[in-house]
C-alpha cells in the first residue's frame, strides 16, 4: 500500500511536470510574435504601404516615417460600392471628407476630376490643425477620398489616430470614379462634374 502511494506521488509529479512543460512549449512561439512589433510606411497610397520592417525608421521609397503597422486599421471601399454603402448606413450616417486642396474641390485647379454631393472639404495639409471641426462626427461613418488615393490614405492614419473609429479610405479616388463607377440614379446625383 505505501509503495502504492509512492508511485502514485511520482506519477503525479512527473504529470504535471509534463504538463508544465508542455504548456510553456506551446506558449512560446505567440510570445514572439508578440513582442516583436513590426513597422510599415506611414499609409501613402503606393506599393511601399506593403513593406513590412522590424525597426523604425524611414521609408526609403516615399521617406514617410514607419509607424506601428497594428495603428494602422482604417477600412477601405471601392468607389462602385459607395451608393450601397450609404443605402445600407442611412445617408445621415456617412460623412465624406474630401482631403484635396479647395481648388481641387471646387474645380479651379488645372485637374477637374469632379466631386461628391455634400461632401465636406479639408486639405489634408490642414487636418492636424482642423480636426475639431469633425469631432461631432466621431460616431459616423467616414468616407475619406482624394484624387489618386494617396492623400486620403494618410488623412486616414490621422484620424484613426484621433480616436474616429469608423474610418473608410476610397480607393483609387476621384481620377478613377467614370471608370469604376456605373452610371445610375444614386451614383448621378453623388457625382459632381467639374
Ligand atoms: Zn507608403
Ligand atoms: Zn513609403
Amino acid at each position: 500500500m505505501k509503495n502504492a502511494l509512492i508511485f502514485f506521488a511520482v506519477f503525479i509529479t512527473a504529470t504535471a511536470f509534463t504538463f508544465q512543460h508542455n504548456n510553456v512549449k506551446n506558449q512560446a512561439p505567440d510570445k514572439i510574435v508578440l513582442t516583436d512589433t513590426q513597422y510599415v510606411c506611414l499609409p501613402c497610397g503606393s506599393e511601399c504601404d506593403n513593406t513590412i520592417y522590424t525597426k523604425p525608421s524611414t521609408c526609403p521609397h516615399c521617406n514617410m516615417k514607419l509607424v506601428d503597422k497594428a495603428s494602422v486599421k482604417f477600412n477601405s471601399i471601392e468607389p462602385g460600392a459607395l451608393c450601397s454603402f450609404i443605402k445600407d448606413m442611412g445617408k445621415q450616417n456617412v460623412i465624406l471628407l474630401d482631403v484635396r486642396t479647395t481648388e481641387e474641390f471646387k474645380g479651379t485647379a488645372k485637374d477637374k476630376f469632379g466631386r461628391l454631393a455634400g461632401a465636406i472639404n479639408i486639405p489634408v495639409q490642414q487636418l492636424e490643425k482642423r480636426m475639431g471641426e469633425l469631432n461631432k462626427y466621431k460616431s459616423k461613418e467616414i468616407i475619406v477620398y482624394c484624387s489618386h488615393s494617396h492623400r486620403s490614405p494618410m488623412a486616414s492614419y490621422m484620424l484613426m489616430q484621433k480616436g474616429f473609429t469608423r474610418v473608410n479610405n476610397m480607393e483609387f479616388g476621384m481620377s478613377e470614379w467614370k471608370n469604376k463607377v456605373k452610371a445610375g440614379e444614386c451614383s448621378n446625383k453623388l457625382y459632381i462634374k467639374q
